[in-house]
C-alpha cells in the first residue's frame, strides 16, 4: 500500500508521525507523496481539510483516514491512544464513506473569475459594509438579504463554521446544502428568511450583487477578494471525497464530543 502522512504542526503530532512511518514501514506499506493511495492526516479536522485541499486534483486516486491527537472528531475516526488498533485495522479492506464537495463558481462582467472547490463550507463575508445580496434558488427568486453575507455548508460542514452561527446539524445519513445568514439585518424595511435553510442536495444557490466590493469568498480555511464579482454559484460537485472506513463510529458519539 502507498501512503502519506500529513500532519498538524505541532510538537506532538510531529513525534507521533515519526513513531507512524516506522511501524508502518515494519508493516510494508510504501511511503509515496505524489502517488499515494491511502493519505493519513495526524492533527484534527483542521488537519483533514488541509490534506483534503493538497490533493484535491488526485481525489479519485485516494482515500483519507484520520488519527486525531486530541478528542474524536467529525473527519478522524482513531485518536492517538489508539494506534495499535489503527495498525491493525489499516489492514484489512475498507469501505469508503463518500462526501461530494461544494463547488463555487464566481462570474464578473466579463465572464468565470473563480472556481473552487470546498467540504466544510462555502461563504461570503463583507465585514466592511453591509452587503446586499440577492438569493435565487433553482433560478428562482427566493429574497434579498443585507448583512455580513451568508454561508453555504454541506452536511460534514454543518457541525463547522455552520453551528457557529446556529445554523442546524445536518445528520450523516443526510445529504444536503444549507443555507444560513451571518448577522443579517432586520427590521421594518428589510427582511429576509432570518433561519438556516436545508435544502435537497441537487439544489444550484445564486447569491447577485451590484457590488461585492470588500467581500471575500472563505472557502474551509482558504479565501478569495470578491472585488469585481457580481454573480456566485454554488452546488454540490461530483468530485467527491472517500474517507477509508475501517471501523463504525457512531455520529452521535461524534456530536457529543463537540459540547
Ligand atoms: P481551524 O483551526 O482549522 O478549525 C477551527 C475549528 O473548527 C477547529 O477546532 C476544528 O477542529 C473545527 N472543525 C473543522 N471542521 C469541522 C467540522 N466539519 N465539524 C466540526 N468542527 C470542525 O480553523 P481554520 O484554519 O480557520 O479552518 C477553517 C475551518 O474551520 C472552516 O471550514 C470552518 O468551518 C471551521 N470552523 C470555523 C469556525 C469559526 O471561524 N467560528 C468555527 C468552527 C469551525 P480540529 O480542532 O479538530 O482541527
Amino acid at each position: 500500500m502507498r501512503y502519506t502522512i500529513i500532519h498538524r504542526d505541532d510538537d506532538f503530532s510531529k513525534e507521533f508521525t515519526k513513531n507512524l512511518h516506522t511501524a508502518l514501514r515494519f508493516i510494508n506499506f510504501e511511503e509515496n507523496q505524489e502517488h499515494p493511495q491511502l493519505i493519513i492526516t495526524v492533527g484534527g479536522d483542521g488537519t483533514m481539510l488541509h490534506a483534503i485541499h493538497q490533493y484535491i486534483d488526485k481525489l479519485k486516486e485516494v482515500s483519507f483516514v484520520g488519527i486525531h491527537t486530541g478528542t474524536l472528531g467529525f473527519f478522524t475516526d482513531y485518536t492517538c491512544d489508539e494506534l495499535d488498533e489503527f495498525l491493525a485495522d489499516i489492514l484489512k479492506e475498507p469501505t469508503f464513506r463518500e462526501h461530494p464537495l461544494i463547488e463555487t463558481k464566481c462570474y464578473g462582467d466579463t465572464g468565470l473569475r473563480h472556481h473552487v472547490y470546498a467540504l466544510n463550507e462555502s461563504r461570503v463575508e463583507n465585514i466592511i459594509q453591509t452587503q446586499l445580496i440577492k438569493v435565487y434558488i433553482n433560478n428562482e427568486f427566493f429574497e434579498k438579504f443585507r448583512g455580513n453575507g451568508m454561508c453555504i455548508s454541506a452536511q460534514l460542514g454543518s457541525t463547522a463554521y455552520n453551528r457557529s452561527i446556529s445554523g442546524a446539524i445536518i445528520d450523516s445519513r443526510l445529504q444536503a446544502l444549507q443555507l444560513t445568514e451571518i448577522s443579517g439585518i432586520h427590521h421594518r424595511h428589510y427582511r429576509s428568511l432570518n433561519s438556516p435553510l436545508v435544502l435537497h442536495f441537487d439544489t444550484v444557490i445564486t447569491l447577485q450583487s451590484e457590488s461585492f466590493e470588500g467581500a471575500m469568498l472563505i472557502y474551509d480555511y482558504l479565501n478569495i477578494n470578491l472585488h469585481q464579482t457580481k454573480c456566485i454559484e454554488v452546488k454540490l460537485s461530483d468530485k467527491i471525497v472517500k474517507f477509508a472506513t475501517f471501523k463504525k463510529v457512531s455520529y452521535y458519539n461524534r456530536l457529543r464530543s463537540l459540547f
